[in-house]
């Protein structure tokens, strides 16, 4: 959490710097109303958020002087409000045999590292955790995810680059049900070069799964990137309407990203949030905080 705070204040900055520049020396007026706007949609919370946030500045302190201080606190709270109903922890179900956790998301997003601390974290609970290697694309990928088996000390289903992701992800599921496995986490290709092929194949995997489980994949992780932005949005969109994402985890808050891209995410979607990364480390992940998150937007 230290590293988290550390982290956001350095990057969230610029939204700090930006109200302290506008509030120090003047009134709560329509000109700083609107400059406050700028600044916060800037900050990429969205046109929604941002406006609430200027709309209740703006009944409550209008004509009167402000301090810099008395602007967070609003900020905190309406951002808080966006984000409360969507931090909602990641439930490890017990009545899967295995809860399969289908990873989605864009290359280079982070979904390769975040399953490797979702493996430490879930065996550290005692859970019984087995990894496929889902993104037959990338050789790399493959490597990846098997240097973080070793790393977590669990087994990996993993077939050579250009191999059917979707008969892997069946014999992964068949292979963890024989094993009693608790956890099974299936890595993804991200394309979004061709959306149409990606969403074809996602499609595959999700059908395949339920040949072996009918109910199957339990969760539809889709891992964002804080540095894209904008970006994110129609990574939501594009997702969303493929995999049936049911959860949301955002990585890279360790750097320069505000992550405010979040809040317009949380207001446009309403889909729960469970984690976020702070770091390439194993334990760098930490469960999705409403309060701090805020606060740390805030500066
Ligand atoms: P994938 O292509 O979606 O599987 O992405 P990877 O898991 O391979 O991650 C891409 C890069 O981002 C790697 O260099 C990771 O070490 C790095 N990365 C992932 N999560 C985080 C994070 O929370 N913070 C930082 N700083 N780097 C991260």
């Amino acid at each position: 959490f230290q590293r988290l705070t550390s982290g956001m204040s350095r990057s969230s900055q610029a939204i700090g710097g930006g109200i302290v520049s506008i509030f120090t020396k003047r009134k709560l007026d329509a000109d700083t109303l609107e400059e406050l706007e700028d600044v916060l949609i800037q900050a990429d919370l969205g046109v929604a958020v941002a406006s609430a946030i200027t709309d209740r500045l703006s009944a409550e302190r209008y004509g009167k002087d402000i301090t810099d201080d008395e602007v967070k606190s609003i900020l905190v709270a309406e951002v808080e409000k966006v984000l409360a109903p969507v931090a909602v922890p990641f439930a490890l179900k017990p009545d899967k045999a295995p809860q399969v956790v289908l990873v989605v998301g864009v290359n280079g997003s982070g979904k390769t590292t975040t399953i490797g601390k979702l493996a430490s974290k879930f065996t550290a609970e005692g859970k019984k955790v087995m990894l496929a290697a889902g993104d037959t694309f990338r050789a790399a990928a493959i490597d990846q995810l098997k240097v973080w088996a070793g790393r977590t000390n669990v087994p990996i289903v993993a077939r050579d680059v250009g191999s059917d992701s979707a008969g892997l992800a069946f014999d992964a599921l068949t292979r963890a049900k024989a094993e009693g496995i608790d956890v099974l986490m299936i890595d993804t290709a991200g394309r979004l070069q061709n959306k149409a092929e990606l969403m074809a194949e996602l499609e595959k995997v999700v059908r395949v799964l339920r040949k072996v489980d009918p109910t199957a994949p339990h969760d539809v992780l889709l891992v964002l990137d804080a540095t894209t932005g904008q970006n994110a949005v129609s990574q939501v969109e594009v997702f969303g309407r493929t995999a049936g994402v049911t959860g949301l985890v955002m990585t890279k808050l360790d750097g320069t990203a505000r992550g405010g891209i979040l809040v317009a995410i949380a207001e446009k979607f309403g889909l729960p949030v469970h984690f976020i990364g702070v770091g390439e480390g194993i334990d760098d992940l930490e469960p999705f905080a409403a309060r701090d998150f805020a606060r740390a937007i805030a500066g």
